[in-house]
């Protein structure tokens, strides 16, 4: 497989390895996206911190250094949901035809061959709720540290220099269209949604020279139909459901509909990551508690507890981490904390004063009916909100 890549990205006419020929779809992300922040989810919220209290050269060496490469150059890690479209573009088109680099890396992927780069982007204008936080609690410094990397990847000259078509998307996509960045940053293409259905025909377009559309909104992809990560994730990431419905208003995950992935579908994927040694796998969802809860949200304490359990088990995994968690399926079922807890406890990545303690970021909640009932109708499943 090394020596196909190579050859597919190397000119080896006169033997000189000088002319990079290039990958057709070239896959990337910016500086902090493409780096786990030396394995660490949450020092990866910095990105959203100011960019004047430490220069970025020091950042990037020290806080978020690039990931590690394979032999033939390409990023061993990538972030969760690029790997998700490489592995749609892979099957679809193969997979000498897909490479995904990080930044510093392009100049050995994009040639005149390359006829689209896909950019990943999770933070990319700063005006996601991280970067709005951080830096008015900061209080000074001006554009968060994941809005000026995305600059610097976006306008890097290699992107342009073989009129490859520039395909954004990933989860901060919209801030790009949302803050008119498009023109300026000469974006062809802004894919907003799930990108797995909607991807193989906006990459096929690209592939055959056809104008792309300036910004698409896609359409679901059936769930039973949504592949596997082929190559391994930053933080081992893996999906385990998808969606939410418990219906708050300023909420994106609510627009889905609410999927559980069967267990050999994130098995396979721990198995992938554990194997390329991740170490860590975090269980992406939007509440761990969903998953294959019923449609009265009453959680599933036998499916969550076998969940964790096989995961737990599956060798090369040392640490566990989940995403996020409601709180009133804990009040609902308190022993399903008290099952996977110690398990958690014992994959726990977090240690203070020698103790292992498991954490899960919880969402806004509130106290207040009046705020639930406004904006929040389903946070309390399966309670009521008086209740
Ligand atoms: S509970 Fe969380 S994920 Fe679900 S709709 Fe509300 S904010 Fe969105």
């Amino acid at each position: 497989m090394f020596y196909t890549k190579f050859r597919a990205i190397m000119d080896t006419k006169d033997n000189s390895f000088q002319q990079v020929q290039g990958v057709p779809i070239v896959l990337t992300g910016s500086a902090t996206d493409m780096s786990d922040f030396k394995l660490s989810p949450f020092r990866a919220f910095t990105g959203g911190f100011p960019t004047a209290i430490v220069p970025r050269f020091l950042l990037r060496k020290y806080w978020y250094p690039r990931v590690p490469t394979n032999g033939d150059g390409t990023a061993k890690y990538a972030p969760y949901g690029l790997r998700k479209i490489e592995a749609v573009l892979i099957r679809e088109f193969g997979e000498q035809t897909v490479a995904v680099a990080h930044p510093s890396n392009l100049e050995k992927f994009v040639g005149p061959e390359t006829k689209v780069i896909g950019v990943s982007s999770m933070e990319p204008a700063g005006t996601g709720f991280v970067s709005r936080t951080y830096t008015s609690l900061v209080g000074f410094g001006g554009e968060p540290v994941a809005a000026a990397e995305f600059r610097d990847l976006i306008t890097k000259p290699i992107l342009r220099k073989w009129g490859a078509k520039i395909v954004l998307g990933g989860s901060g996509a919209w801030q790009i269209h949302n803050s008119k960045l498009q023109k300026k940053y000469r974006i062809d293409c802004i894919v907003m949604g799930e990108g797995e259905k909607t991807a193989v025909k906006i990459f096929r377009k690209a592939l055959n020279g056809e104008e792309l559309p300036r910004v698409v909104e896609t359409e679901p992809p059936n769930p039973k139909e949504i592949s596997c990560i082929v190559n391994p994730s930053i933080f081992g990431t893996v999906e385990i459901t998808r969606g939410c419905g418990r219906g708050c208003k300023f909420c994106s995950p609510m627009m889905r509909k609410r999927y559980s992935f069967p267990l050999e579908h994130i098995l396979k994927e721990v198995e992938l990551n554990a194997k390329n040694g991740t170490r860590m796998i975090i269980l992406a969802g939007e509440d761990i508690f969903l998953y294959r809860c019923n449609n009265k949200f009453l959680p599933n304490r036998e499916a969550v507890v076998e969940l964790i359990n096989s995961i737990a088990s599956v060798p090369g995994v040392e640490f566990i981490q989940p995403a996020h968690a409601a709180l009133a399926p804990v009040v609902y079922d308190p022993e399903i904390v008290e099952e996977i807890g110690p398990v958690l406890r014992e994959k726990s990545y977090w240690v203070t004063d020698k103790t292992r303690h498991s954490s899960v970021e919880v969402g806004i909640e509130t106290g207040s009916i009046r705020l639930v009932k406004k904006y929040m109708p389903g946070k309390m499943l399966p309670y009521k909100p008086e209740e």
